[in-house]
């Protein structure tokens, strides 16, 4: 009696899903984890390097016991460490993220032989999507760098650097001019080349933001600093408009869809300095950042919205002593830590991101949901 009543009622369920207009599959479905939910056109991926558990309680009671984080309806922990070392670094741990692939630390956008492997923004670019980066670092920085650079070291700087022309994409902003520019490994002068490609490269501080448009087929690459960015406590202050300008131009300018990759870079600056009010401000920056990401990808109802970190920097604890308005902190390390890590995601797709699993596994989820759209 029991099982014919299962049965009767998926059958039921089933049919009922079947029904429902401009649903592909139920697979579909599933993946939305919402069945009003339509499936993601877009994907922004917002890192908070050296962002653990930690760095985000502080944050959220340094700043009246609430975060923007909170808005986000589904949240999973990914496995941090890396190919060879179960402390990863930023450079094995974005490629994780960017390429799908656990290698060793300090590898840019190559596996674990050093052997090239293609990131989510060189797929997607291929398949018609604009992509974008932006972050509070160099672009040539371990974490920027994972998204559009192989090279088998984080130090290559300006070998790093050098893969911006070829790398297709749309828009970038972020430190690090001096790599492209005043060169030590060869004469090449990388903007140069970058405006053959047809890119308007510019100091994002002096450029006239109203005239970025994505209606023709101009690119940007807009520096933030020579070297790297300074902090939020000593008054950076482009990276909500950088980010705005990003998102604008890249739903602006796509058709198909668009990805983007956000980190603040700092957060694990602040961890390796054990220095909590770098981490906090940082923290609280960042948070701000994803809460207007969240407002743009509500409205746009189409935009996959993902928030992760790399790895915990600093072993950072909130010790016995501490209050909402002061926090009291510890620090294990002045390296990272393997501590799991959380994932938060909104919008369309967002249920692949539940549970526990590899952080390579977060690129093969962001193409899952991609490919599910497209069905
Ligand atoms: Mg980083
Ligand atoms: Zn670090």
């Amino acid at each position: 009696m029991k099982k014919i009543f299962v049965a009767a009622f998926l059958l039921l369920f089933s049919s009922a899903l079947f029904a429902a207009p401009g649903r592909a599959t139920t697979d579909s479905l599933i993946v939305s984890g919402d069945l009003t939910a339509t499936l993601p056109k877009n994907i922004v991926l917002l890192i908070g390097d050296g962002m653990g558990l930690t760095q985000i309680s502080a944050g959220l009671y340094s700043n009246g016991n609430q975060l923007q984080l909170e808005r986000f309806p589904v949240i999973g922990l990914h496995k941090s460490y890396a190919y060879d070392d179960l402390v990863t670094d930023s450079a094995s741990g974005a490629t994780a993220f960017a390429c799908g692939v656990k290698t060793y630390n300090a590898a840019i956008g190559v596996d674990k032989d050093t052997l090239p492997v293609v990131t989510i923004a060189e797929i997607l670019k291929k398949r018609g999507y604009k992509t974008g980066i932006v972050a509070t670092c160099s672009m040539s920085h371990a974490t920027p760098a994972s998204f559009f650079a192989h090279v088998a070291s984080r130090k290559m700087y300006e070998e790093i650097a050098a893969f911006l022309p070829e790398s297709g994409l749309d828009i970038f902003i972020g430190g690090g001019k001096k790599y492209l520019e005043k060169r030590t490994v060869d004469n090449r002068n990388i903007i140069t080349e970058l405006e053959q490609k047809g890119y308007q490269v510019a100091d994002f501080a002096a450029a006239d933001l109203s005239q970025v448009s994505g209606k023709g087929d101009t690119k940007y690459g807009f520096f933030t600093a020579d070297e790297e960015p300074v902090s939020k406590l000593e008054g950076r202050d482009y990276f909500m408009p950088a980010v705005e300008t990003a998102y604008r131009f890249l739903e602006e300018s796509s058709e198909k869809g668009f990805f983007l990759m956000v980190e603040s870079s700092q957060i694990d600056w602040g961890g390796h300095a054990n220095n909590s009010d770098y981490i906090i401000s940082e923290m609280i920056e960042f948070d701000q950042v994803i809460g207007k990401v969240l407002d743009w990808a509500k409205e746009d109802g189409e935009t996959l919205v993902i928030v992760t970190a790399d790895h915990e920097t600093g072993g950072y604890a909130i010790n016995p002593g501490s209050t909402m308005e002061k926090i009291v902190p510890g620090f294990t390390t002045g390296s990272h830590t393997a501590t799991l890590i959380p994932v938060f995601a909104f919008g369309p797709g967002a249920a692949l991101f539940n549970g526990i699993y590899e952080n390579s596994d977060i690129f093969h989820k962001m193409l899952k949901a991609l490919e599910d759209a497209s069905k």
